[in-house]
Order: structure tokens, then sequence, then C-alpha cells
């Protein structure tokens, strides 16, 4: 497996050298909105430790990772009234995985609306600045 690239897009979002929709941040794991989402409050969950994927993380940094994963979950569904929550996390390039910092997808979903294909739409700027604020609310309470 390649070392760990600390030149992608997710280190420097990390590091505050790109901008994202945060929705939730300790010190050990930063939560943002996709910037395409699959479905409204799309959420990546990521370790501020440098980790590719699941193959090269820490035990407690992934098991941290996981707990702020189902924070965003429960938030979602009772912020966002999702009827479900589809998770998913891919590791190197023939699992799925486009961007090699560490990250689990939490996807709200709606009773029979399909999820949208990976990265195919850019959504607005206003909706996803809503959408922050509205997730993070719920995360700051609760
Ligand atoms: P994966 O590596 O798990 O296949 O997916 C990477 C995810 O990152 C995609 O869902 C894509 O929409 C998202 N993404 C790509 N570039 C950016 C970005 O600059 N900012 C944010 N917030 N998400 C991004």
């Amino acid at each position: 497996m390649p070392a760990y690239d600390p030149n992608n897009i997710f280190a420097k979002i990390l590091r505050g050298e790109l901008p994202c929709y945060k929705v939730y941040e300790d010190d050990k794991a930063l939560a943002f909105l996709d910037i395409m989402p699959r479905a409204p409050g799309h959420t990546l969950v990521l370790p501020k430790a440098p980790a590719r994927n699941m193959l090269d993380i820490s035990p407690d940094d992934l098991a941290h990772v996981a707990k702020v994963a189902q924070k965003v979950a429960k938030a979602a569904m009772a912020t966002l009234g999702s009827d479900g929550i589809t998770v998913q996390q891919f590791n190197e390039g023939p699992g799925g995985q486009v961007v090699f910092h560490l990250h689990v997808h939490v996807i709200p979903r709606k009773s029979g609306v399909p999820m949208k294909p990976a990265a195919s739409e850019k959504e607005k700027p206003e909706a996803l600045a809503e959408m922050a604020k509205r997730l993070s609310a719920a995360l700051a309470g609760g």
C-alpha cells in the first residue's frame, strides 16, 4: 500500500488550508459535509490522525471515528427527519476510495428516495451552509 500523502485534499481541509462545511469537531476527529452529496446531509467523518484508510489507522482512532459517525447518524435522524442512514467506507482504489485520508460516509436516507451516484452533482453553497448549521446545532446540543 502507498504511504500516506500529506497533500491529499482532506489533509488540507484538516490543516485549515481549504474550507469545509463543518458539522462536528473534537480533538481526534472532524466531520464535514460532502460537497457532492449522495443525499441531503451526506457527511464525512475523518480522524485527525494521518491514515489512508482502515488498513493503516490505529484501532483506537478507528473506534473514535465510529463513535463520531454514530453521533452524526443520530443527529441526522433527529434533525432531518431521516428514515434511515447508509454508512460507507472505502479502502484503496479497487475498494472504491478516491480521497486517501480515511473517511466514513454517513448518508441520511428517506424512504423510497435512491441515493444519487457518487460525486455526480455539486450542491449549492447556500444549501450546504444551511445543512451544516442544522447538523452542527444538533450535534452541539446532544
Ligand atoms: P471516497 O474516497 O470515499 O470514494 O469519496 C470521496 C468523497 O469526497 C466523495 O463523496 C466526494 O464527493 C467527496 N469530495 C471530493 N472532493 C471534496 C472536497 O473538496 N470537499 C468535500 N467536502 N468533499 C469532497
